[in-house]
């Protein structure tokens, strides 16, 4: 296998608390190690060195992927197409690159692990597949179960030991990483035309169970479970104006459990209506800097043209209702659902111009670097090839006074970022995209540089524009193989499926597999992920609570 010395560089590894450190990175075998003997040695005098990119939430393979491309062609002729090379495949870019070209466009930005953040079980096969399509990171998914009718029966009939052993059995059949929860029962409202935007909100069908239940079920299932990562939450009212008083109030919910908060941006407004619209980051970053057992993820938008693409129907129909624009709706039998909208942020658009705004202000106040993770909930915010731009707003307040300028004055009342002084460092930027999600997903390997740690390094020219600087990054190095080298794919790398295996009782096929016979469309032999079908499996431990 390979070996391979960084030399002379600037290392930030926040995990091990290196801040600049010039010094050496050796790799062997995949893996950081204390030095080596031969092999090729890069030089990086004058370059940063910081662990692989980690994204902790981002939409990349999948049936609304798929969905999403096909409604957004006038979005594939904006973009130049990418073309065959020796060392890499064609496909298109944009707001929804084709699979390969999403994983040259990660690696081509610095990042070596990504994380699926919805997968209905129904679909996982496909998810899967397109996830072996998508080289030179490592990937995780998360599986959608908070309108999982299987689950919420059980929740409503009070059987949580049950409960437990089906979310576990969904966990394993689905191959996921993780647990997720899109707007708890408010997808299973939406199947008969309605939503739940609060917590006690009633689910069409069910007596005792409300977002409420369903939320305090899953974060403690998978807390006894053991899973690595957290339950991983799109709180519900998402996208509305005053939705601050659900998120709180979620956030209060989840006081006694471990949770990550999903693309935290769309939860944290104020107002009456969109006419009053404002942001509330304020108070909603206060109240998160207090939880320490939460973690969040921005969500971030910049402006410009992108798609909408979420499990959270009822938000995607009325996203269709405000716009006129192009709407999909997918329902996923008895487990969610999906809506696909084209859309365009606008600097002129107030309410644009707030989205914009809490997005950059919540990184900002939130003053834990490792409990807040640069996103855009890619595609929803824009597409994640663009982070560069948002860490070039984060580093340079002076950059920031000048984007305000853009907006409609009237937008400067409802937000709080020309207030917003600080500035992140380098430390801090790679606590924010890569060891801290690696630290919340638990991957304890990832987003660091110590002994034994992955050789998943990003090596970037020092340079005063940072956009520039983490938009083409200089070498880009992934399990110890030099995959990017400025700016071209010099190796495809296959990267590895991240999965948990979570106890639970075998049983519980005999109680699932007659209800899937009845209310599924695919026979329940038909149903789970074989683990051969995965590309280079590792299976992360788990350590359930007594
Ligand atoms: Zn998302």
């Amino acid at each position: 296998m390979s070996t391979l010395r960084i030399t002379g560089g600037k290392v930030f590894d926040p995990a091990n608390n290196v801040n600049g450190v010039v010094r050496d990175v050796c790799i062997q075998d995949g893996r950081v190690v204390a030095d080596v003997a031969g092999g090729r040695t890069i030089d990086a005098t004058g370059m940063i060195v910081f662990p692989g990119g980690v994204d902790v939430h981002t939409h990349v393979a999948g049936a609304a992927l798929n969905f999403a491309r096909a409604m957004i062609p006038e979005d594939h002729r904006r973009h130049e197409p990418f073309v065959r090379t020796a060392t890499r495949r064609g496909g298109i870019g944009g707001a929804t690159p084709t699979t390969f070209v999403t994983g040259y466009l990660y690696s081509g930005l610095g990042y070596t692990t990504v994380n699926e953040a919805a997968v209905p079980i129904l679909s996982a096969r496909h998810t899967h597949e397109e996830l072996r399509d998508t080289p030179m990171v490592d990937k995780a998914c998360c599986v959608l179960m908070a309108n999982n009718e299987i689950f919420l029966d059980l929740l409503e009939a009070g059987e949580m030991e049950r409960a437990r052993d089906v979310v576990a059995w969904n966990i394993w059949a689905a191959k996921a990483y993780g647990v997720k929860a899109v707007n708890p029962g408010g997808v299973t409202a939406w199947k008969t035309g309605k939503d739940a935007k609060a917590l006690n909100d009633p689910i069409p069908g069910y007596s005792k169970v409300t977002p409420r239940t369903i939320i305090a079920a899953l974060a403690n299932i998978v807390d006894a479970l053991g899973l690595p990562h957290p339950v991983h939450l799109h709180c519900n009212n998402l996208g509305a104006p005053g939705n601050v008083t659900t998120t709180l109030e979620t956030m209060k919910l989840l006081e006694d459990n471990r949770a990550h908060i999903a693309h935290l941006q769309y939860h944290a407004y104020g107002g009456d209506d969109w006419f009053t619209m404002r942001s509330e980051s304020v108070r909603i970053a206060e109240e998160f800097n207090r939880r320490k057992n939460l973690t969040c993820d921005a969500g971030a938008v910049l402006f410009g043209d992108t798609v909408t693409i979420t499990a959270d129907g009822p938000w995607q129909h009325l996203l269709y209702k405000l716009t006129g624009r192009k709407w999909g709706n997918l329902d996923v039998e008895n487990e969610t659902g999906c809506g696909v909208v084209p859309y365009v942020y606008k600097e002129k658009n107030l309410v644009n111009a707030v989205q914009w705004a809490v997005g950059l202000e919540l990184m900002l106040l939130i003053d834990d670097p490792w409990r807040v993770f640069l996103t855009t909930d890619h595609p929803n915010g824009a597409a994640f090839w663009r982070y560069p731009e948002i860490l070039q707003l984060l580093m340079s307040a002076e950059f920031r006074r000048e984007e305000l300028k853009k907006l409609a004055p009237k937008a400067l009342s409802r937000i709080f970022l020309p207030e917003l002084t600080r500035e992140y460092t380098l430390f801090e930027v790679a606590i924010l995209t890569s060891a801290g999600p690696a630290r919340a997903l638990g991957l304890t390997q990832k987003g660091q540089l110590g002994l034994g740690a992955d050789g998943d390094v990003a090596i970037f020219e020092e340079d005063k524009d940072v956009a520039k600087m983490f938009a083409y990054p200089r070498y880009v190095i992934k399990g110890g193989q030099i995959v990017i080298e400025e700016g071209e794919v010099r190796a495809t790398v296959e990267g590895r499926s991240l999965h948990v295996q979570p106890k639970y009782d075998p049983k519980i096929e005999e109680y699932i597999r007659p209800l899937f016979q009845q209310y599924y469309t695919i026979a329940f032999d038909n149903y789970p992920v074989e683990i051969e079908r995965l590309e280079h499996p590792m299976i992360q431990p788990c350590v359930p609570s007594a």
